[in-house]
């Protein structure tokens, strides 16, 4: 187990995108809860520091409530192999999935049971009487024992989820269940995704939100985006102005150094490409396979588009410490991309960032988002969209399937475009045509969709929702 460092971020930044009331409410509750909770020390424990939804938040809700005065801190639980890999099946069949085709039973609980053992040992020896855990997530349920051993309030707070339970899903939960029982409260996405026997009384459902000054969210002129597409060698070309920089947390001016991976035929595509993104980690459930496929029969073999290309950008394989699946997720995408027709091929890549710096990373998604003309997210499953909010916060137009979380993040034709069914490619095509084909509508569309994260998904309303997590503890 390891502490991640977090930059400390002053939550009144955040005042020239919430306004002065919003951030009235803020500050006054952080001075209510800086008194509470002085002289204890609030753990949130995942299982990676870079990769993914969870590291991206709590990256950002850490840095915040630090700042404003309680001691958050940021802790990692290591494991084998064999535990990522059981916990990435619980993460499948809590989306109602069958994953690697393995089992959960007794020999993958006594798997689960050691590793958290060990990680439980290290916890015990930084958690004092007094403070407060916040575990995220299946890889984490295990440490809620905690709980007994100090008697300090756990918080389980569980990231995914699926509306409607199933075979999978239920035997995932059994699983969770003895280790989820001593939690003094549940934290879900959506009230849905929590199985029958969560106690209503101890649940409290909470959004995710994203921090607009943070690298991926933070404004970009076009010079430096372009400057940032040419040096990752993403656009061909030499931007006359402009140098691949961007702001750090610490305040420091970051460049932009480090080129992706790309998986494409011939050069870069020129400037002038209107390019239609989907960003993710190389996960099944993001179906990337599926908006390759969707996107080469229903925009690039169609006459039309040819100035149109689709980026598929993932993080590179190397580097997401508990995602055992995703070299495999890779290695599929790349097959169904060789056996696309060479048309469709040219107008295809797939693209792994460098993950060496995480604020890199981000600046470069940043780029890359703000860049394109459509941002896609054609999950399969999703507990809440971060990749739709940061898209919706750049004002793009977003198509994405109408499932889980990302159904309270985008009214359909309001904020974007939902797809009924998630594995209707022709449908995929005709919203990706609809909108390349009406500007005003995609220029529409985008600009409400900022309106809404704006008003729903931005720190202020998450930090507060947290506090009232700790009220619900005695805290506040
Ligand atoms: N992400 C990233 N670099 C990548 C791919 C993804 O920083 O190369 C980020 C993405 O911008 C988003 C997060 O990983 O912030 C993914 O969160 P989301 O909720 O969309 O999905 P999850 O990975 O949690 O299932």
């Amino acid at each position: 187990m390891f502490q991640v460092q977090v930059r400390l971020l002053d939550i009144s930044r955040l005042a020239r995108h919430i306004g002065a009331e919003r951030q009235a409410a803020l500050l006054a509750r952080a001075a209510r809860e800086r008194e509470v909770m002085a002289g204890r020390v609030l753990w949130n424990v995942n299982s990676t520091a870079t990769g993914g939804g969870v590291a991206e938040m709590l990256a950002q809700l850490v840095a915040y409530a630090t700042s404003a005065g309680v001691d958050s801190r940021w802790l990692v639980a290591e494991a084998s192999p064999d535990f990522f890999a059981i916990t990435k099946r619980i993460h499948n069949w809590l989306h109602g999935s069958p994953g690697d085709g393995g089992e959960l039973g007794r020999a993958e609980q006594h798997i689960y049971q050691e590793v958290t053992e060990t990680n439980l040992k290290e916890l015990r020896q930084r958690v004092r009487p007094g403070d407060v855990v916040i575990l995220h997530d299946p890889q984490t349920a295990g440490l809620s024992r905690i709980r007994e051993d100090l008697g300090v309030p756990v918080v389980w707070r569980c990231h995914v989820g699926k509306d409607e339970s199933d075979a999978w899903t239920e035997r995932a939960w059994e699983f969770l269940r003895p280790h989820l029982e001593p939690a003094d409260v549940h934290v879900f996405s959506r009230e849905s995704y929590a199985p029958k026997w969560i106690d209503r009384d101890r649940l409290v459902v909470i959004p995710p939100s994203i921090d607009p000054l943070s690298a991926k969210n933070q404004p970009i002129n076009d010079d430096t985006l372009l400057a940032i597409l040419v040096q990752t060698g993403l656009l061909a070309g030499r931007p006359a102005a402009g140098a691949p920089t961007f702001r750090r947390e610490d305040g420091a001016i970051g460049v932009v150094e480090r080129q992706a991976t790309v998986i494409r035929e011939g050069s870069p595509p020129p400037l002038g490409t209107r390019l239609v993104v989907q960003v993710s980690r190389w996960d099944r459930l993001k179906d990337m396979q599926g908006v390759l496929e969707g996107f080469a029969a229903g925009v690039a073999l169609r006459g039309g588009y040819d100035d149109t290309h689709l980026y598929l950008v993932g993080p590179s394989v190397e580097r997401v410490a508990d995602d055992p699946e995703d070299q495999q997720v890779l290695a599929e995408c790349a097959a169904a991309w060789g056996r696309l027709p060479e048309q469709a091929r040219r107008r295809c890549s797939l693209v792994s960032l460098p993950m060496h710096d995480v604020e890199e990373n981000a600046a470069i998604v940043n780029a890359i988002q703000r860049f394109a003309a459509i941002v896609v997210q054609k999950s399969l499953m999703e507990g809440f969209g971060l990749t739709v909010s940061e898209a919706m916060w750049k004002a793009r137009p977003v198509v994405a399937t109408a499932v889980g979380g990302i159904r309270d993040q985008i009214v359909h034709e309001e904020h974007g475009l939902l797809l009924g069914d998630p594995t209707d490619l022709d449908g995929f095509g005709a919203s990706l045509r609809r909108l390349l084909d009406d500007p005003d509508l995609a220029n529409r569309l985008g600009r409400a969709a900022q309106q809404r994260v704006s008003e729903r998904f931005l720190p202020d309303r998450h930090l507060l929702q947290w506090a009232g997590v700790l009220s619900r503890l005695g805290l506040g």
